[in-house]
Parts: C-alpha cells; structure tokens; sequence
C-alpha cells in the first residue's frame, strides 16, 4: 500500500507498508524533492510505486542503506531514474541477500538491479540545493544521510531510532556508533528531521535527545554489570525488556541480546 503526503511546497512524502486488514504493518517513508528520491520504500508496495514514478517524473533515487524497506522498491524507478548507492549497499542492491520468512511478509522481497551505480559521498545537487553527504552508520555498517545546510534539513534515514525505548536491535547495529550519529546531528542543529519511520520532524531536537539519553544510561548500566562479571543472559534477565511476540520471528536478525552485547563490545 502507498500514501502520498506534502511536505510545504517542496516535499513529497511516499508512504509505503504491507497491508494488515486496512491498516499497515509498519510505515516507511521515502523522499521526493525535484527529481529525486530519496530512498525507494518497500517491495510488498511494488505496484504502486511503479504507478508513483510513471506519474511523477523521477530522474534520480539515491538509497541510504541496504534495508529492505529501503532498497525495496528501487526496480519500480527503473529504467527512467538513475538508482545510487554507497557501495556497500550497492552490493544488495546488485545481489540481494535471502529474507527470513517474516521480513517477506512484513516488507517484501528485494529484485536485483544491475544497473545501480556507486553514490559520490561528497555531495549531490538537487534543483538549487547542495546536499552534503554524511556518514550515518552505527543503525547498519553503512548507512547516508543527506543534508542541505541552508534550510537545515537532514534526510536521517533510521539513525534515530523509532521508540524513545529502544530496547533491542538488529544483531550488526553498533549501538556506541549510533548515539554518537546522533550526538553530531544536535550538533548539526536540524530544522527538519526527515526520518525514515516517522516522517517529517520539525525542531527535533527534544526527539533525538530523549533517543540519546536512555542509550547512553542503559550503556553505563549495562557495562556496570559486565564488569561485575555478568554474562548478558543474565543481563537481559535484569533489565526484563519484554520481548515482542514477533522477535522469533525474526530467526535473529532482530534480539534483546544483540542491543546488550553491542553496548558492552562495540566501539564507535
Ligand atoms: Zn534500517
């Protein structure tokens, strides 16, 4: 399923989500500003973006980060639109990598596509702005942010996360890594938000500091108690962070255990 939402007079927002009933599953929002798309959305929204990008003329879509519910979507803008990538994800977008069951249904297969080109990481021009390209990494090991210094405006992707909890991750997040994503963009100070999940977020930064700071705390506190000589087992038995119904679902790709160990093992 797809929405379409503006942003003031420059911004598309192109929802897209696996339907549940009449309701979606989760949301993920790609970009449109000018020509160009940043990310793609989903493959379980394959038709309609199709539909999106005849209607609409896309010459460019850059991907933030090899995620299915971002790289999804890249072969309905092709061959009319050029697709980037950093090249890390370029290799997903080339070659996708097999999903567990339940990622294919909650967004979709990934389809090759062979003519996706490496991203410039220094800068792109859409219309008269220059974005900047910025490291995001930390929520995948490559991840791009764009960020257009005049307006203030930052396309974050997933680097801040959903819930103002975040109480498990992906097993390759590198949790120490995101906070400190995150501390940059206070620093960058961002009028809007433009986050992969949530949408558009005007002065977001109360948001992304209520993400840093319990982050940051349970970091401190899960580190106490691996120096005690706790194993993180019985860490997680500490913290008692409900575990969702879904999370065997996601045969590992998704753990309570993995936020824990990145906290304690990974460095920035
Ligand atoms: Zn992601």
């Amino acid at each position: 399923m797809i929405e379409i939402e503006r942003f003031g007079d420059e911004v598309t927002c192109v929802k897209t989500a696996s339907p549940m009933g009449d309701r979606a599953i989760m949301w993920v929002y790609a970009y449109q500003l000018g020509d160009v798309v940043f990310d793609a959305g989903c493959g379980n929204a394959i038709d309609e973006l199709r539909a999106y990008a005849k209607a609409h003329s896309v010459k460019r879509v850059y991907v933030t980060h090899d995620h299915e519910d971002h790289i999804g979507g890249c072969t309905a803008f092709v061959p009319e639109a050029e697709v980037f990538a950093g090249p890390v994800t370029l290799e997903s977008v080339h070659k996708p990598y097999p999903l567990p069951e339940f990622f294919q249904f909650v967004w979709g297969n990934l389809t090759p596509v062979p003519q996706a080109k490496v991203l410039d990481i220094s800068s792109i021009v859409v219309g008269d702005a220059t974005f900047e390209v910025v490291d995001l990494s930390g929520h995948s090991r490559e991840m791009f942010g764009f960020w257009d210094p005049e307006q203030r405006w930052l396309f974050s992707s997933d680097a801040v996360p959903l819930p103002s909890q975040k109480q498990m991750s992906m097993y390759d997040e590198n949790i120490p890594k995101m906070i400190q994503r995150m501390q940059e963009i206070q620093d960058m100070n961002v009028a809007v938000l433009f986050d992969g999940h949530r949408g558009p977020i005007v002065d977001p930064h109360d948001h992304i500091e209520t993400r840093i700071r319990f982050l940051a705390d349970l970091g401190v506190q899960v580190r106490e108690l691996a120096a005690e000589g706790k194993s993180i087992p019985e860490i997680k038995d500490i913290l008692k962070f409900p575990e969702p119904w879904y999370l065997p679902n996601t045969e590992e790709r998704f753990g309570i255990d993995h936020l824990i160990r990145s906290l304690i093992e990974d460095q920035v």
